[in-house]
């Protein structure tokens, strides 16, 4: 019987994901009933096509050169996106066949290039989009979905207040390595001589949220993006879909539908009301707290005090560091009501959330490219 760290059960990344509650299904309902997704239709492109007003779009067209941190980010993802696929080895590599075996390689891979958590789940046939950017329609057939996690630096996630000019370069400093990691790992998986298809932003052509439930990364929250126990709503994450033979994780539950239920900060704080106060509702299949999406990529795009708007991912108490105290409040959120009700009163009462970021951390420049000259932004 072979032993060692790929036959094992011990835990492969910084974070004991091996102590979450495993659960059969999402903790929010998904009926049968979900219907694929055109890319055209997301809340960006819609902004661009000006489905949200001549305003916005005019501000959308500007919005990757707005700030000079951020056009150049965009300019290496945009190198990034350019990798070509090699060809898929003629003959499968000689290691096991064992998915339990192979899933533990691939996810110690992912750690390896720096990976803050690694899922797998079944690619769910309905993640995938209709259609691409372009029109085009999407034709692809994986069985698995290889989920890749990575934290937005938390040093400059306390610094910045979520709609100032950090709000897009915060994203972009993760979806960087995200994409050398995601394109690495599709390389690798073809010289073993299986499929592979990279997943990274700017390029996608599955939803991601889908993806990140069934894998295990985290919950459907109230501010309508997934929530990971450990990383809060500060976190990206990019996928490789393969054929390779994996052995998927279960979805979790840490509490977080009734803990949503009780504190509503996000909702509160949303400058342009976007995220509901109420109850979830039923959107294409998913029961979930439905995103006004026009009002948040309006005030997103009209921002002048910023790049984006974030302010939702920082007001959330799950931002909290993975420390001592905060796993300890953490254990009892997940296991009773009572706790989560206590939690949301102790945050209040302590006031986070509610003040803007920490100034004395703020390492950036306030900057506006206006026509092409750089200013200083108000
Ligand atoms: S990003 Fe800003 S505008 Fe959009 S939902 Fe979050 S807080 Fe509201
Ligand atoms: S701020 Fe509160 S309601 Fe909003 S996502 Fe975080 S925990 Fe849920």
């Amino acid at each position: 019987m072979p032993s060692g760290v790929l036959y094992e059960d011990r835990q492969l990344g910084p974070f004991p994901l091996q102590r979450l509650k495993r659960v059969d299904r999402p903790t929010n309902l998904i009926t049968g009933d979900v219907k694929r997704i055109d890319g055209r239709e997301t809340a960006f492109l819609r902004a661009a096509r000006g489905d949200y007003g001549e305003a916005v779009k005019r501000e959308s067209s500007r919005r990757s050169r707005k700030y000079p941190l951020y056009t150049a980010q965009r300019e290496v993802m945009y190198h990034l996106n350019t990798i070509k696929s090699n060809d898929v080895a003629p003959a499968r590599a000689p290691i096991p066949e064992d998915p339990k075996v192979l899933s533990r390689h691939i996810k110690r891979l992912g750690y390896f290039l720096k990976a803050d958590i690694m899922g797998i789940c079944r690619l769910p046939e309905s993640a995938v989009y209709s259609h691409d950017n372009q029109g085009n329609p999407i034709d692809i057939d994986y069985p698995w979905a290889i989920v890749i996690v990575m934290s937005k630096e938390r040093q400059t996630l306390n610094a910045s207040n979520g709609n100032d000019w950090m709000g897009s370069p915060l994203s972009f400093q993760a979806y960087q390595p995200l994409g050398i990691a995601a394109h690495t790992i599709a390389n690798y998986i073809r010289k073993l001589g299986y499929q592979a298809s990279a997943q990274t932003a700017g390029q996608y052509q599955v939803l991601m949220p889908p993806l990140l439930l069934w894998a295990g990364i985290g919950e459907v929250s109230r501010a309508g993006i997934i929530l990971n126990p450990f990383l809060g709503l500060g976190f990206k994450a990019s996928a490789v879909l393969t054929d390779m033979p994996l052995a998927a994780d279960k979805p979790i539950d840490f509490g977080l539908q009734d803990f949503c239920r009780q504190c509503q900060l996000c909702a509160q704080m949303c400058p342009s009301n976007a995220i509901p106060m109420g109850d979830k509702t039923m959107y294409n299949g998913y029961e979930t707290w439905k995103l006004d999406e026009r009002r948040c990529a309006s005030f997103s795009m009209l921002n002048k005090h910023g790049t984006m708007c974030g302010k939702c991912v920082h007001v959330c108490p799950w931002n909290r560091p993975y420390a001592w105290q905060h796993n300890l409040v953490r254990w009892g959120i997940e296991r009773s009501s009572l706790a989560r009700s206590l939690a949301i009163r102790a945050d209040r009462a302590l006031g986070r959330g509610k003040e803007g970021g920490n100034d004395d951390e703020k390492w950036w420049f306030d900057l506006e490219d206006v026509d092409g000259v750089i200013t200083i932004a108000h």
